[in-house]
């Protein structure tokens, strides 16, 4: 298939973050992930958001008109048209010409007519959108790092920040020390430990004038910025900046963090690795438990911590903190030994399930309201965008109005896909054999379960565990009430207080 794209950049550079090139190199990237898609014909605007002159887009129209091209690619519908009119004259002509139309970032398809009147609502929303000022807010910055420009933030020691252009610069007092780090951890193989006692000893201060700890001192030998690079959500750009460290020293350095282990333990723990991630509450202070690790003598030691205790200290909350393997193992075990009470396990789940029967008149009921109250939102969006097409009431009064209407019909659509995916088959109570091939899975994943299957176990039965302190902790688990797939039916609960 043959694509042309289309790229339009407003002259008024507040009101468009996204460059001429971020926008060519995300449609290239959409491109490349369609089978069988080409770029044929590249289109571009540079005007004033004002400006109706789009000359760029004219020319593609022609084009579609002499069948030069299959589809046409726009980054966002907004790219194309700020006005519905002029969205829907574009998309007009578009398929007068047999030219398909698609935007890289939005869900719809122009061959249905829900999908056009999705694309119209778009064009008149793009102006009013709320939701999309965040991404755009990092376009922007992804923009700015592209330049090399400082991103805000914290500025990183042995740097100071040219207020004006927007660069670092070399803070001279502080940029010898940054070499004398990296040559002490790399050539001396000082310990981040000894490094901080020694800058400290030296009345060096980190940028945020508090002592040097072991972590900052990881967070200087992480920094790229002191290769002369600019990094943003994982990748580094060439700054124009002056690098303070030699690109061989600083590898150097990275190989022996590797092989400390250190480029990742200090750093806030990954909470992926933490299979109760999300799980653990605090009963003393109502927070949840996090994910954390240390180095010790026997090498990472992983464990969760009460968040206000990690974030505030034991003056705030001076609940336990709880080893990560053990209470991971302890729980798994915990669940198996639910699940051999075989007789608690079907009470729970028959009395569950009972509840869940009597509910489904309540729910046929509530499905015949949900279509009654579709129609009529239907109805009422086919009335505004009637007005529209005969001109007869502005968009500016046409467009909240449809704005909360979409929003009610989608969330009546929703329901509504909720009460029939439940109605469409009845559904079985979880049978003797379903509970049986439960008991073995969860047998199989403590036996020689990846962590990958262990976390989604857990995380699919465990609804909460209340850690009060070290002696007294209480998992909550769920169960499946109905045979699978279990649809959008709450699964039934089951509390079994144990200590680990
Ligand atoms: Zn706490």
């Amino acid at each position: 298939m043959r694509i042309a794209t289309y790229t339009r950049i407003s002259t008024d550079e507040e009101h468009q973050p996204y460059s001429l090139e971020a926008q060519a190199v995300r449609l290239a990237a959409y491109v490349e992930s369609q089978e069988g898609w080409r770029i044929t014909r590249r289109f571009t605007d540079q005007a004033s958001g004002a400006s109706l002159e789009r000359p760029g887009l004219e020319r593609a129209l022609k084009e579609a008109d002499a069948k030069r091209f299959d589809l046409l690619l726009v980054y966002r519908v907004d790219r194309l048209s700020r006005s519905v009119r002029g969205l829907a004259h574009v998309l007009e002509q578009l398929d007068q010409a047999e030219v398909l139309f698609r935007s890289a970032t939005e869900p719809f398809d122009t061959s249905s007519s829900a999908g056009r009147m999705m694309v119209q609502m778009l064009g008149v929303f793009a102006e009013f959108e709320r939701a999309t000022i965040v991404e755009r807010v990092i376009a922007g910055m992804e923009r700015k790092a592209a330049r090399g420009e400082w991103n805000g933030g914290s500025v990183p020691f042995g740097y100071r920040l040219d207020a004006e252009r927007r660069y670092l610069e070399p803070e001279p007092a502080e940029a010898a020390v940054v070499e004398e780090i990296f040559e002490r951890y790399v050539e001396r193989l000082h310990g981040t430990q000894a490094i901080a006692r020694w800058l400290s000893g030296r009345g060096y201060r980190t940028k945020q004038s508090k002592p040097f700890n072991p972590q900052a001192v990881l967070t200087i030998l992480r920094n790229r910025a002191y290769l002369g690079q600019i990094s943003f959500r994982g990748t580094h750009h060439a700054a124009p900046h002056t690098p303070l460290i030699e690109a061989a020293l600083f590898e150097r350095a990275q190989a022996i963090l590797r092989e400390r282990g250190e480029d990742h333990s200090l750093r806030r723990s990954n909470q992926s690795d933490y299979l109760l991630t999300g799980l653990v509450k605090c009963v003393r202070c109502g927070k949840r438990y996090l994910g954390a690790a240390a180095n010790g003598n026997g090498g990472r030691y992983r464990y969760y911590v009460c968040f206000s205790r990690q974030r505030y200290g034991r003056g705030t909350c001076d609940a336990d903190s709880l080893p990560a393997d053990e209470l991971e193992q302890a729980i798994l075990e915990q669940l198996q030994d639910l699940l051999a009470r075989e007789d608690d396990v079907r009470e729970a789940i028959s009395v569950a399930f009972a509840d869940l029967t009597k509910q489904q008149p309540k729910r046929d009921a509530e499905l015949t309201r949900i279509d009654a109250d579709i129609r009529k939102v239907d109805e009422a969006l086919d009335r505004y965008f009637r007005a529209f097409e005969n001109g007869s009431m502005p968009e500016q009064a046409c467009a909240p109005r449809i704005a909360d209407l979409t929003k009610r019909l989608s969330e009546l659509q929703a329901r509504r896909d909720e009460l029939a995916a439940d109605a469409a088959d009845t559904p079985e109570p979880l049978s003797e054999d379903d509970l049986h091939a439960l008991q073995a899975h969860v047998a199989q994943v403590i036996a020689d379960g990846e962590p990958a299957a262990r976390k989604a176990l857990l995380q699919a039965l465990v609804d909460e565990i209340r850690v009060a302190s070290r002696d007294e902790i209480y998992p909550f688990f769920t169960l499946p009430t109905v045979r699978p797939p279990y649809g959008s039916v709450p699964p039934t609960r089951i509390e079994l207080v144990h200590t680990v």
